[in-house]
């Protein structure tokens, strides 16, 4: 169990040159923010921040958050947890498994408590607020452990998660930029970068999620100026069937980029990003002379999940 601190000395800014890009007269860098630590990587040092803040301002000894088997969201939870000397608890999706994924062994070993919740039950409760009466209902938690608990909603989306996402573009220099890619989930993270950016720059965020359209899954009402909308885009064309699903193609892509140009990434979130930017690239969507930064927003760990080999990394 890897108990160091996150590090955000080791974030790097790379330049990601592929021909596909000087072909498109496009300059493509690449944010590491993967390398902040193997667990509480990417976004989610960011999103969890101010909750910890929260927690210890209000005195509360366990964190409770919710998250599917693969939740990177549920293990950098897990890991701060135990690097801050608080409790954790995991209501996961879904009946107990024979065999607990890598994930979630993983948030055990940092001493997460799982608690395995039908799907129908997961998801009909609102994940920010449990009675004390559903508590004691659908689960062996007591009372006196819930009131002692901060709830953190699923994926970290909340105020908390969206103030930490502001801070993420205080690490560059962004008005070298035209355009910021990033992989989507609950969008509270784009939320963020559309709140701390400057007016003109544009957000293209790749859902990993099917079914997504329009802004979805944006919460409109957490931006904070209206009008930077339109500087927002959601493309919903490369999530590869859904959440966590994968193909050949996907991982050949992943494959590649990494003996092009060293970059690792995650078969949830950013090899989807990635290779949508290559081919949106490919397909000349950003204009000719575009100053491209891409978010690589971590969740490596995920991997662990996916046969042995498919992955040259
Ligand atoms: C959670 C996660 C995201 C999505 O972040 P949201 O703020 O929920 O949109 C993107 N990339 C990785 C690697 C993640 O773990």
């Amino acid at each position: 169990m890897p108990d160091i601190r996150p590090d955000l000395t080791k974030i790097t800014l790379d330049s990601w040159d592929l021909e596909v890009f000087r072909q498109n007269e496009l300059r493509v860098d690449i944010l590491r923010l993967d390398k902040i630590h193997s667990e509480i990587s990417g976004n989610k040092w960011f999103k969890l921040k101010y909750f910890l803040e929260k927690a210890n301002h209000n005195n509360k000894r366990t964190l409770i958050s919710f998250g599917g088997a693969y939740s990177n969201h549920l293990l950098a939870l897990a890991a701060t947890a135990r690097l801050h000397g608080l409790s954790s608890i995991g209501m996961i999706r879904g009946e107990q498994p024979l065999l607990l994924s890598h994930t979630l062994i993983a948030a055990k070993e940092y001493g997460m408590k799982l608690i395995f919740l039908p799907r129908t039950l997961f998801d009909q409760n609102k994940r920010s607020d449990l009675s004390d009466n559903w508590v004691e209902k659908y689960t062996d938690l007591k009372v006196e452990t819930i009131r002692d608990s901060m709830l953190i909603p699923e994926g970290g989306a909340g105020i908390e998660g969206l103030r930490g996402a502001e801070e993420i573009l205080s690490l560059v220099p962004q008005r070298e930029y035209s355009h910021i890619c990033l992989a989507v989930g609950t969008g509270t993270t784009l939320a963020g970068l559309v709140n701390s950016s400057h007016p003109d720059l544009k957000l293209i965020g790749i859902s990993i999620l099917k079914g997504t359209r329009d802004l979805e899954p944006i919460d409109i009402s957490w931006l904070k100026d209206r009008f930077k909308i339109a500087n927002v885009q959601m493309v919903h064309d490369y999530h590869f069937g859904g959440y966590a699903k994968y193909n050949a193609s996907l991982t050949g892509s992943m494959n590649t980029t990494y003996a092009e140009s060293g970059i690792p990434t995650d078969f949830v979130y950013t090899g989807k990003l990635l290779f949508a930017v290559i081919s949106m690239a490919d397909m000349k969507l950003f204009p000719l002379g575009s100053r491209i930064l891409v978010l690589h927003t971590g969740g490596l760990q995920g991997n662990r999940s996916l046969t042995p080999g498919l992955l040259g990394f």
